[in-house]
């Protein structure tokens, strides 16, 4: 090496390929984690779903319910479930609470279509069940694809019936249709977001009537029936139901080099997963590990499973309180004194797309963990930006590490722009900076990330809590 390239290599923030950096061993380890996280997306299609996995994962893993626990010492590993769509671990630390808590923070619910109220209706001589799109979604995307219906119906008995069909291969799947291009001259003439419209987002589930024929609707009729024989409910009962149609279709390797995962959900179950990977190998942290899976961050974080909710500040005071550690603003100062991974997925740089990227700041797969100083619209707007002080405290645990990262915004600016659950925390007094895998097709039912870089995000998360 000359000494003008030795110069360059010290001086320049290269940007290198994380495939480049791993040997065959590695490269076993990365495929053999995303075989278990391509399992797990296919096991966990809803919030719900995942919550239930997480449980089971947990309890495996000497997790316990922390309303099951009196006192609790360090290395306790302790769980709480938000009304069965939202998860908040911790693993006690050493040191007091009120030194603060090292928080990763993801979420499980992902953009999808829930069914109305009253869903059901016949028109002529099919059946049909009418959706409200949940999260922001390009509509045409949900047409013509296989759909499979998960949730639950609740009968006023309290009684809780679990729905999940379309999955197994010889369950039937459902589909909305759309128009043949031989006759969608005015349709393909709109503009893209028009093409398909939210009151046409109206699922097939079927065309057989049912009696004989002086009766109005049959072939509603007979899905009634069908649905009374397996699920033992009538009409009314879809009222208190939540059911949420997701693609049908398996997550996947992708690619002939294997290096990517295709699949729905993966904004942000990617970032989910490797979380609940990580706090499951912290055993005895110096400060109280903490790792929570949110719901409604597609909608905004409302309501009382979303972030917004004061659950999770509930779910710390009764840390402090089994701790022997509460006293009066307590709770404060341990978010005051707290640090958190927003771990949410970043836009990966499309080619195809390049334009809406500004290629210096952009999140590349493949190249590691994408990391967010802030986020917002139109000059950093409603975003919390972290601190240089923070960002260099960041910086150093993965160079510690020796975990590859990238800093990178959020599209070009004034090109549109995000949010994530991060401010809602920042506003409570702690340090945040969003922190997640770098995805293509965003919020389509398929969506893809890096192999290399799940791994990472996997690393970025143990070592942060640890
Ligand atoms: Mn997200
Ligand atoms: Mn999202």
């Amino acid at each position: 090496m000359t000494e003008t390239e030795k110069l360059e290599k010290y001086l320049f923030n290269e940007k290198k390929c994380g495939w480049d950096l791993v040997n065959d061993e590695q490269k076993q380890e990365i495929a053999k984690f995303s075989d278990e996280y391509i399992h797990y997306l296919n096991r966990c299609k809803t919030e719900r779903e995942a919550v239930d996995f997480t449980k089971e994962i947990l309890e495996k893993n000497n997790f316990i319910n922390v309303q099951e626990k009196v006192v609790l010492l360090p290395g306790d590993k302790v769980y709480y479930i938000n009304r069965g769509k939202a998860v908040y671990m911790a693993v006690i630390g050493e040191k007091p609470l009120e030194t603060g808590l090292n928080i990763v923070g993801a979420h499980i619910d992902s953009p999808r279509l829930d069914l109305k109220p009253n869903p059901l209706y016949e028109d002529t001589g099919f059946a049909y069940l009418k959706t409200h799109y949940y999260g922001g979604i390009k509509k045409y995307q949900w047409t013509a694809i296989p759909l499979s219906i998960h949730g639950v119906i609740v009968k006023t008995t309290g009684e809780k019936i679990n729905v999940n069909i379309g999955e197994k291969d010889d369950d039937p799947i459902f589909t909305i249709t759309d128009l043949l291009p031989h006759l969608a001259i005015e349709q393909m003439d709109k503009k893209l977001k028009d093409g398909i419209k939210g009151e046409d987002l109206n699922l097939l589930v079927g065309s057989i009537p049912y009696g004989e024929e002086k009766i109005k609707e049959r072939i509603k009729l007979n899905i009634l029936k069908l649905l009374n024989e397996k699920y033992g409910i009538v009409e009314k009962d879809l009222i208190s139901s939540e059911l949420e149609l997701v693609p049908a279709f398996k997550a996947k390797t992708l690619g002939f080099d294997r290096s990517m995962v295709a699949g729905y959900g993966q904004d942000d179950r990617v970032c989910a997963y490797t979380a609940l990977r990580g706090i499951l190998d912290i055993e005895k942290p110096r400060k109280t590990a903490v790792c929570i899976l949110a719901d409604k961050e597609e909608i905004g974080s409302m309501g009382n499973t979303g972030m917004e909710s004061h659950v999770f500040d509930t779910f710390v005071a009764e840390l402090l309180n089994k701790t022997n550690s509460n006293r009066p603003n307590a709770l404060e100062k341990v978010f005051c004194n707290s640090r958190m991974l927003s771990s949410d997925v970043d836009a990966g740089l499309d080619p195809i797309y390049a334009s809406v990227s500004e290629k210096n700041n952009a999140s590349y797969l493949g190249y590691g963990i994408g990391l967010n100083k802030y986020t917002g619209a139109r000059g950093k707007s409603g975003s919390s930006d972290a601190s240089a002080e923070y960002v260099a405290e960041i910086r150093n645990i993965l160079e510690t590490n020796g975990i590859k990262y990238q800093f990178a915004e959020l599209g070009k600016v004034d090109n549109g722009g995000g949010g994530t659950i991060a401010y809602i925390l920042a506003n409570k007094g702690i340090d945040v900076i969003d922190c997640g895998v770098p995805v293509l097709s965003m919020h389509s039912p398929y969506e893809v990330t890096s192999k290399f870089d799940i791994y990472e995000a996997y690393k970025t998360y143990k070592a942060f809590m640890e």
